[in-house]
């Protein structure tokens, strides 16, 4: 099968990723070999790459991965040869630890990413277990639904864990592949918006997407928010964030890494009042069957740039150089 591999960390103007020619992986037991139809382009790709967070090398990179099953392992009970299935970053947990126990199986001690510690999407075949895939749901096409696996996913649990109710008023911080789905939601949801972004073109599309108010990450919204959500990788968002809530507001911090230092914090002015700070790591398995029925019945309709599998270096540089012009995803085939 043909794969675009990652040898060594290396910047993405270099081009890191090599066209391979690999064996196709034969499915064990409980897993699935699916033939990759399209995957999408994520930030943590960029991460990987470059080494901000440390992947198995080598890797096939690629986590919102969507195909057919073409043939199972013997213990398969859930799937068919011909089934339309998707896989997102949590490729397997272990099951077994209290974290798995309690619902958190993204926190758990054994917690493999796909296109990460296992080989993902960005190649003609991918294998996983069956319980970490997920029938995609009949409206999406392929390349639709690819971005809802990721983006989509996390933002979904972002708004869970920023513990939002209908009628409050959320802030999003940042406006990226995962703010515009969470406005979408948080919309459905029947709740007021507001959108901080220092970029005008994403003010306007906010806008036109359901939010009530944007401007500036600086700007003075018009009332205090219930919830804020912070996507931007930068630390001075956070006081700001904070600065916005309500008494006794969440700030649901939605980034793997910041680039720089969270700037000192005034406890009068920041934390007093019963205010919380909340990080969101990995996905669980919930999150991404939740999140995609309630995508099928708002409906979404996400915007879509296609790439080939060989162009994947290009579509990740033009990730890193924020030329955005809806969801990057490389069609396979
Ligand atoms: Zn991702
Ligand atoms: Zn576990």
């Amino acid at each position: 099968m043909k794969a675009m591999v990652l040898k060594e960390i290396s910047p993405i103007e270099k081009g890191p990723l090599v066209m391979m020619d690999l064996p196709i992986p034969i499915p064990g037991p409980e897993e699935i070999l699916v033939n990759i139809s399209a995957c999408g382009v994520c930030h943590t790709e960029l991460d990987e790459i470059e080494g901000r967070i440390k992947p198995t090398l080598p890797i096939v990179l690629g986590h919102e991965i969507v195909g057919r099953v073409e043939r199972s392992g013997s213990e398969v009970t859930k799937f068919k040869s011909g089934d339309r299935v998707g896989v997102a970053w949590i490729h397997s947990a272990c099951g077994k630890c209290h974290f798995c126990y309690a619902g958190n199986e993204n926190l758990c001690f054994g917690f493999q990413g796909t296109g990460c510690h296992a080989n993902g999407g960005y190649a003609q075949y991918t294998v996983v277990k069956e319980d970490f895939a997920y029938p995609i749901p009949d409206r999406f096409s392929d390349t639709e639904a690819a971005p809802l696996l990721c983006a989509g996913a996390i933002g979904y649990r972002d708004l869970r864990l920023s513990g939002i109710k209908k009628g409050q008023t959320l802030g999003l911080f940042g406006f990226g592949a995962s703010a515009h789905i969470v406005l979408q939601i948080a919309d459905y949801w029947g709740c007021e918006v507001f959108v901080f972004t220092r970029s005008e073109e994403h003010r306007m599309l906010a806008k036109k997407l359901g939010a009530t108010w944007a401007g500036g990450p600086e700007d003075e919204p018009p009332k205090k928010v219930h919830c804020t959500i912070d996507f931007t990788p930068v630390g001075e968002t956070v006081p700001r964030a904070l600065s916005v809530l309500e008494k006794g507001g969440r700030l649901v911090m939605a980034v793997i890494r910041k680039r720089n230092a969270v700037p000192s914090l005034d406890y009068a002015q920041h934390l007093w009042d019963e205010k919380e700070v909340k990080s969101v790591a990995n996905i669980t398995r919930k999150d991404v069957e939740e999140f995609l029925t309630l995508a099928a019945e708002i409906p979404m309709r996400p915007e879509i740039q296609e790439f080939t599998l060989a162009e994947a270096n290009l579509a990740l540089q033009e990730l890193k150089e924020r030329k955005i012009r809806g969801a990057k995803v490389l069609r396979i085939k």
